[in-house]
């Protein structure tokens, strides 16, 4: 007699995808009691890791690329999640459920999430001389960009950092660690313009400053000068100033990788376009992470985020929406970064704000910026207030509405608020 394979065995979940929205796909569907085939294609050569450090300890030489793994292989191992590093997926056909490989299979699915990240933005050419892609012009996303970056951050050399978000203020703080001299050049009036108060931008130019870094406001790149070797030499602004540089990063947004999905015919508008449960317009297909556009129920749009925070929860949702589990709990967009010995946590979204109360002062190192819209918190940035951030996690969640004397005193401690409020 013939022995009968479950229908389950039958069935595969192909992720597209390795980092960190992948990862967690694939090991909460297994938790969650999925028990077909589980395949992870990356297209690049490691393992998933996080990527968090690339600007930061793993920059400054204090973790190797070992260290960086999001979880050993043996876990993958354990969960029978079938890793394809090295693998890109090409093309897919969403009617007959199958995907080409670089490899030249094909690879039929039964479900498919797409966690393909997103990229750096890059510079319109018009900014290179002789076109090409200068040797020690840098951009940042993944292992080989920071390790070729790290490669090149030796003390003594002049780094010009095309953009004070926060990507290129993180590059800033470690290259300063490593004896390297750094310019900033921000377009804006001010760093971290479209993301914080004028208050907490003006914190972190103060802190770059004390570090040594040389912070260029309402400084607009106009072109790159390069030498015989095609290798950046020094930078001019639109307002005639010429940088001279051993090496450049470029910080200035970033992009989510949509074409895979755009060329089998899924909507995308900044990312994949998809509902709360993280399901495209097409049975069978879930987006999560950087890659996709998922509306909101809490701030009624479609928001596209960017931080590990959101590409873990939504690979979560993802995963219990495709084993039929109810939906983990939505939390606040929240996201981080450190520069020097500060921490930074923000909650929430700032959009729209008409106030901003600040606890404890930039003085200090230590403060929160709190949002408020009609008097309501929608936001939070918090400055080395670790132990107070669970709490204004959930004041942004309730859309608190708190006196701003009661928020800024801080004899207050906000955990009572948070019951007073509730
Ligand atoms: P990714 O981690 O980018 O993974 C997507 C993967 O899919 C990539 O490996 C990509 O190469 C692969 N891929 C794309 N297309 C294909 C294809 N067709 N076939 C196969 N594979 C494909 N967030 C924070 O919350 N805090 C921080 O402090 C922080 N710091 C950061 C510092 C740096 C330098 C960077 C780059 C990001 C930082 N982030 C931070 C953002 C955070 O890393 C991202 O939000 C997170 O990585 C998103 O995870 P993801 O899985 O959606 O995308």
């Amino acid at each position: 007699m013939e022995s009968s394979t479950p229908a389950s065995a039958q069935q595969v979940a192909l992720i597209v995808g390795a980092g960190h929205a992948g990862s967690e796909a694939a090991i909460s569907l297994r938790q969650n009691g999925y028990a077909g085939r589980i395949l992870l294609a990356g297209d690049e050569p490691h393992l998933p890791y996080h990527r968090p450090p690339l600007s930061k300890a793993y920059l400054q030489g204090a973790v190797t690329a070992d260290a960086l793994l999001i979880r050993p292989r043996a876990a993958y191992e354990k969960a029978d999640i079938e890793l394809l590093p090295g693998t890109t997926v090409l093309d897919l056909d969403l009617v007959n459920r199958t995907a080409a490989f670089s490899d030249g299979t094909t690879q039929p699915w039964n479900q498919l999430i797409l966690a393909t990240g997103s990229r750096p933005r890059a510079l319109p050419a018009s900014c290179l001389e002789g076109g090409g892609q200068p040797a020690n012009l840098h951009y940042l996303r993944s292992l080989a960009d920071a390790t070729a970056l790290a490669a090149q951050l030796l003390p003594g050399r002049r780094l010009v950092i095309v953009g004070g978000g926060y990507i290129g203020l993180e590059v800033a703080a470690s290259a300063i660690k490593l004896g390297v001299s750094v310019t900033v050049l921000e377009a804006q009036p001010r760093v971290l313009a479209r993301v914080t108060a004028a208050e907490v931008s003006a914190f972190y130019e103060r802190i770059h400053r004390d570090a040594g870094v040389d912070i260029r406001i309402d400084a607009q790149l106009e072109r790159f000068q390069t030498d015989d070797n095609g290798n950046v030499r020094a930078v001019l602004t639109t307002r005639g100033e010429s940088i001279d540089a051993d090496l450049v990063l470029v910080g200035v947004g970033a992009l989510p990788n949509t074409e895979l999905a755009e060329r089998a015919g899924l909507r995308t508008d900044n990312g994949i376009v998809v509902d709360e449960s993280n399901c495209a317009a097409a049975p069978g297909v879930h987006a999560i992470g950087d890659c996709c556009s998922r509306y909101s129920s809490a701030y009624g749009r479609h928001l596209r985020l960017e931080s590990v925070p959101n590409a873990m929860e939504q690979a979560r949702i993802a995963a219990a929406a495709i084993t039929g589990k109810p939906a983990p709990a939505i939390a606040p967009p929240w996201f981080w970064s450190d520069q020097y010995d500060l921490k930074l946590q923000i909650a929430g979204l700032n959009a729209g704000y008409d106030q901003v109360v600040l606890r404890g002062s930039p003085d200090d190192s230590s403060f929160v910026a709190f949002y408020l819209q009609a008097g309501r918190i929608i936001a939070a940035d918090c400055v080395n207030r670790a132990t107070e951030f669970a709490a204004i996690k959930k004041l942004v969640q309730q859309r608190s509405s708190i006196p701003a004397p009661l928020l800024a005193d801080p004899g207050v401690v906000l955990k009572a608020l948070l019951e007073t409020a509730a």
